[in-house]
C-alpha cells in the first residue's frame, strides 16, 4: 500500500483546566515515538470515563491540556521505527491503556493495566478524540480487517471492560448476573457478553425506555432502581435468593452497597464504574458469614482484549451505537451526566 497523505494539523477537542472550555479546534498532528503507531482515528466511543477526565473527578491527575478518548478505531497510518508486526492499512484500535512499562512485577503477571507505569489513552496520553493519535504499538488492538469500525469503537473499552469484569465474577453457565447500571455504554455490552458466557441477566437501570432496551439486548428481568422499593428483595425475589454475581457499572455508590446485601452467599461483587470519591460499605459480619467477594476489575490485558474482540466478530455482541460529530461531544457529555444515553455515543472525527 502507498504510503497515506498525512497532513501537518487535524482538528481534536482539546480542554486546557479540568471542567474547562471543551474547544474543537485544529491542532498538530502528532509524530509517533519509535515504539509507537500513528492511527487515523475513524470513530470513537465516548465513555463516562472521558466525562470524569474532563472533570477531574478522580485522585489521579490527567495531563493537561489533553485531548480525551479511548475508544478509537481507525487505520494505521504511520509506524515508528522500531515497531514490528503492524502494516500501514492495518485495522487498529486505541485503548484506555495505551502502554505499559512490561517489565514490573504486574506487567509480568499480565497485568499490564495495574502498571505503576501504565501510560492512559485520553488520561495521561493524547486519544482518540482527534483524528490522528497515537498508540503504544504493542498495546495496540488488532481489528480485523473488513469490521465496520463506528460499532467496533465501544469494544475498545466497554466490551473489554465488562468482559473481565465478567470473568472475574467467576460464574457458571446458567447461574444470575446482576448488571447495575445495564442500559448504559458498559451495562449494554455487559448483558450481552453475560448471555454469551451461558448466564441469565437480572438487568437494573432506570425509566420505562431503559427497561425495552435492556430487555431487547436479552436481559430476563428489568429492575428499575427510580421505582422500586426495595432493590435487595427485589433482586433476591427474581433469582431465587440472590445473583451469583454482580457487575457494578453504574456512577452511585449507593448502588454498590446494595450489591453486596442482593448478591448470593459465596458470591462476588465487582466493582467497575467509579463514581468521584465513592467508598464501598458492606457489614463485616454479613459479608463474613456468607462469604461474599467483593472485587475490583479494571479494564482487561491484551488476551482479554482479544478475546472481547473474538466475540464481536463472531456477531455474538451488537454494539447499541448512536454516530454524531465529533464537535458535538459537549452535548454528548451533557446527556451522560443526565443519564440519557441509551448503549454508546460514537463520534465521527471528519465532522
Ligand atoms: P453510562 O453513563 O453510559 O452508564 C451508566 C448507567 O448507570 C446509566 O444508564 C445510568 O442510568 C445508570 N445508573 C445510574 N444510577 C444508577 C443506579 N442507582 N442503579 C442502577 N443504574 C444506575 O456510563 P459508562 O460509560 O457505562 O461507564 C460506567 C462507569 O464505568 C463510569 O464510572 C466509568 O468511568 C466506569 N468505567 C470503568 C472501567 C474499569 O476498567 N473499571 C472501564 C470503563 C468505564
Ligand atoms: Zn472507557
Amino acid at each position: 500500500m502507498s504510503a497515506p497523505q498525512i497532513p501537518k494539523t487535524q482538528k481534536a477537542v482539546v480542554f486546557e483546566t479540568n471542567g474547562g472550555p471543551l474547544e474543537y479546534k485544529d491542532i498538530p498532528v502528532p509524530t509517533p515515538k519509535p515504539n509507537e503507531l500513528l492511527i487515523h482515528v475513524k470513530y470513537s466511543g465516548v465513555c463516562h470515563t472521558d466525562l470524569h477526565a474532563w472533570k477531574g473527578d478522580w485522585p489521579l491527575a490527567t495531563k493537561l491540556p489533553l485531548v480525551g478518548g479511548h475508544e478509537g478505531a481507525g487505520v494505521v497510518v504511520g509506524l515508528g521505527s522500531n515497531v514490528q508486526g503492524w502494516k500501514i492499512g492495518d485495522y487498529a484500535g486505541i485503548k484506555w491503556l495505551n502502554g505499559s512499562c512490561m517489565n514490573c512485577e504486574q506487567c509480568q503477571h499480565t497485568n499490564e493495566s495495574n502498571c505503576a507505569e501504565a501510560d492512559l489513552s485520553g488520561y495521561t496520553h493524547d486519544g482518540s478524540f482527534q483524528e490522528y493519535a497515537t498508540a503504544d504499538a504493542v498495546q495496540a488492538a488488532r481489528i480485523a480487517p473488513g469490521t465496520d469500525l463506528a460499532e467496533a469503537a465501544p469494544i475498545l473499552c466497554a466490551g473489554i471492560t465488562v468482559y473481565k469484569a465478567l470473568k472475574t465474577a467467576n460464574l457458571s453457565a446458567g447461574e444470575w448476573v446482576a448488571i447495575s447500571g445495564a442500559a448504559g455504554g458498559l451495562g449494554s455490552l455487559a448483558i450481552q457478553y453475560a448471555k454469551a458466557m451461558g448466564y441469565r441477566v437480572v438487568a437494573i437501570d432506570g425509566g420505562d425506555e431503559k427497561a425495552v432496551f435492556a430487555k431487547s439486548l436479552g436481559a430476563e428481568v428489568f429492575i428499575d432502581f427510580t421505582k422500586s422499593k426495595d432493590i435487595v428483595a427485589d433482586v433476591k425475589a427474581a433469582t431465587n435468593g440472590g445473583a451469583h454475581g454482580v457487575i457494578n457499572v453504574s456512577v452511585s455508590e449507593k448502588a454498590m452497597d446494595q450489591s453486596v446485601e442482593y448478591v448470593r452467599s459465596c458470591g462476588t461483587v465487582v466493582l467497575v464504574g467509579l463514581p468521584a470519591g465513592a467508598k464501598i460499605s458492606a457489614p463485616v459480619f454479613d459479608a463474613v458469614v456468607r462469604s461474599v467477594s467483593i472485587r475490583g476489575s479494571y479494564v482487561g490485558n491484551r488476551a482479554d482484549s482479544a478475546e472481547a474482540l473474538d466475540f464481536f466478530s463472531r456477531g455474538l455482541i451488537k454494539c447499541p451505537i448512536k454516530i454524531v460529530g465529533l464537535s458535538e461531544l459537549p452535548s454528548i457529555y451533557d446527556l451522560m451526566q443526565q443519564g440519557k444515553i441509551l448503549g454508546r455515543y460514537v463520534v465521527d472525527t471528519s465532522k
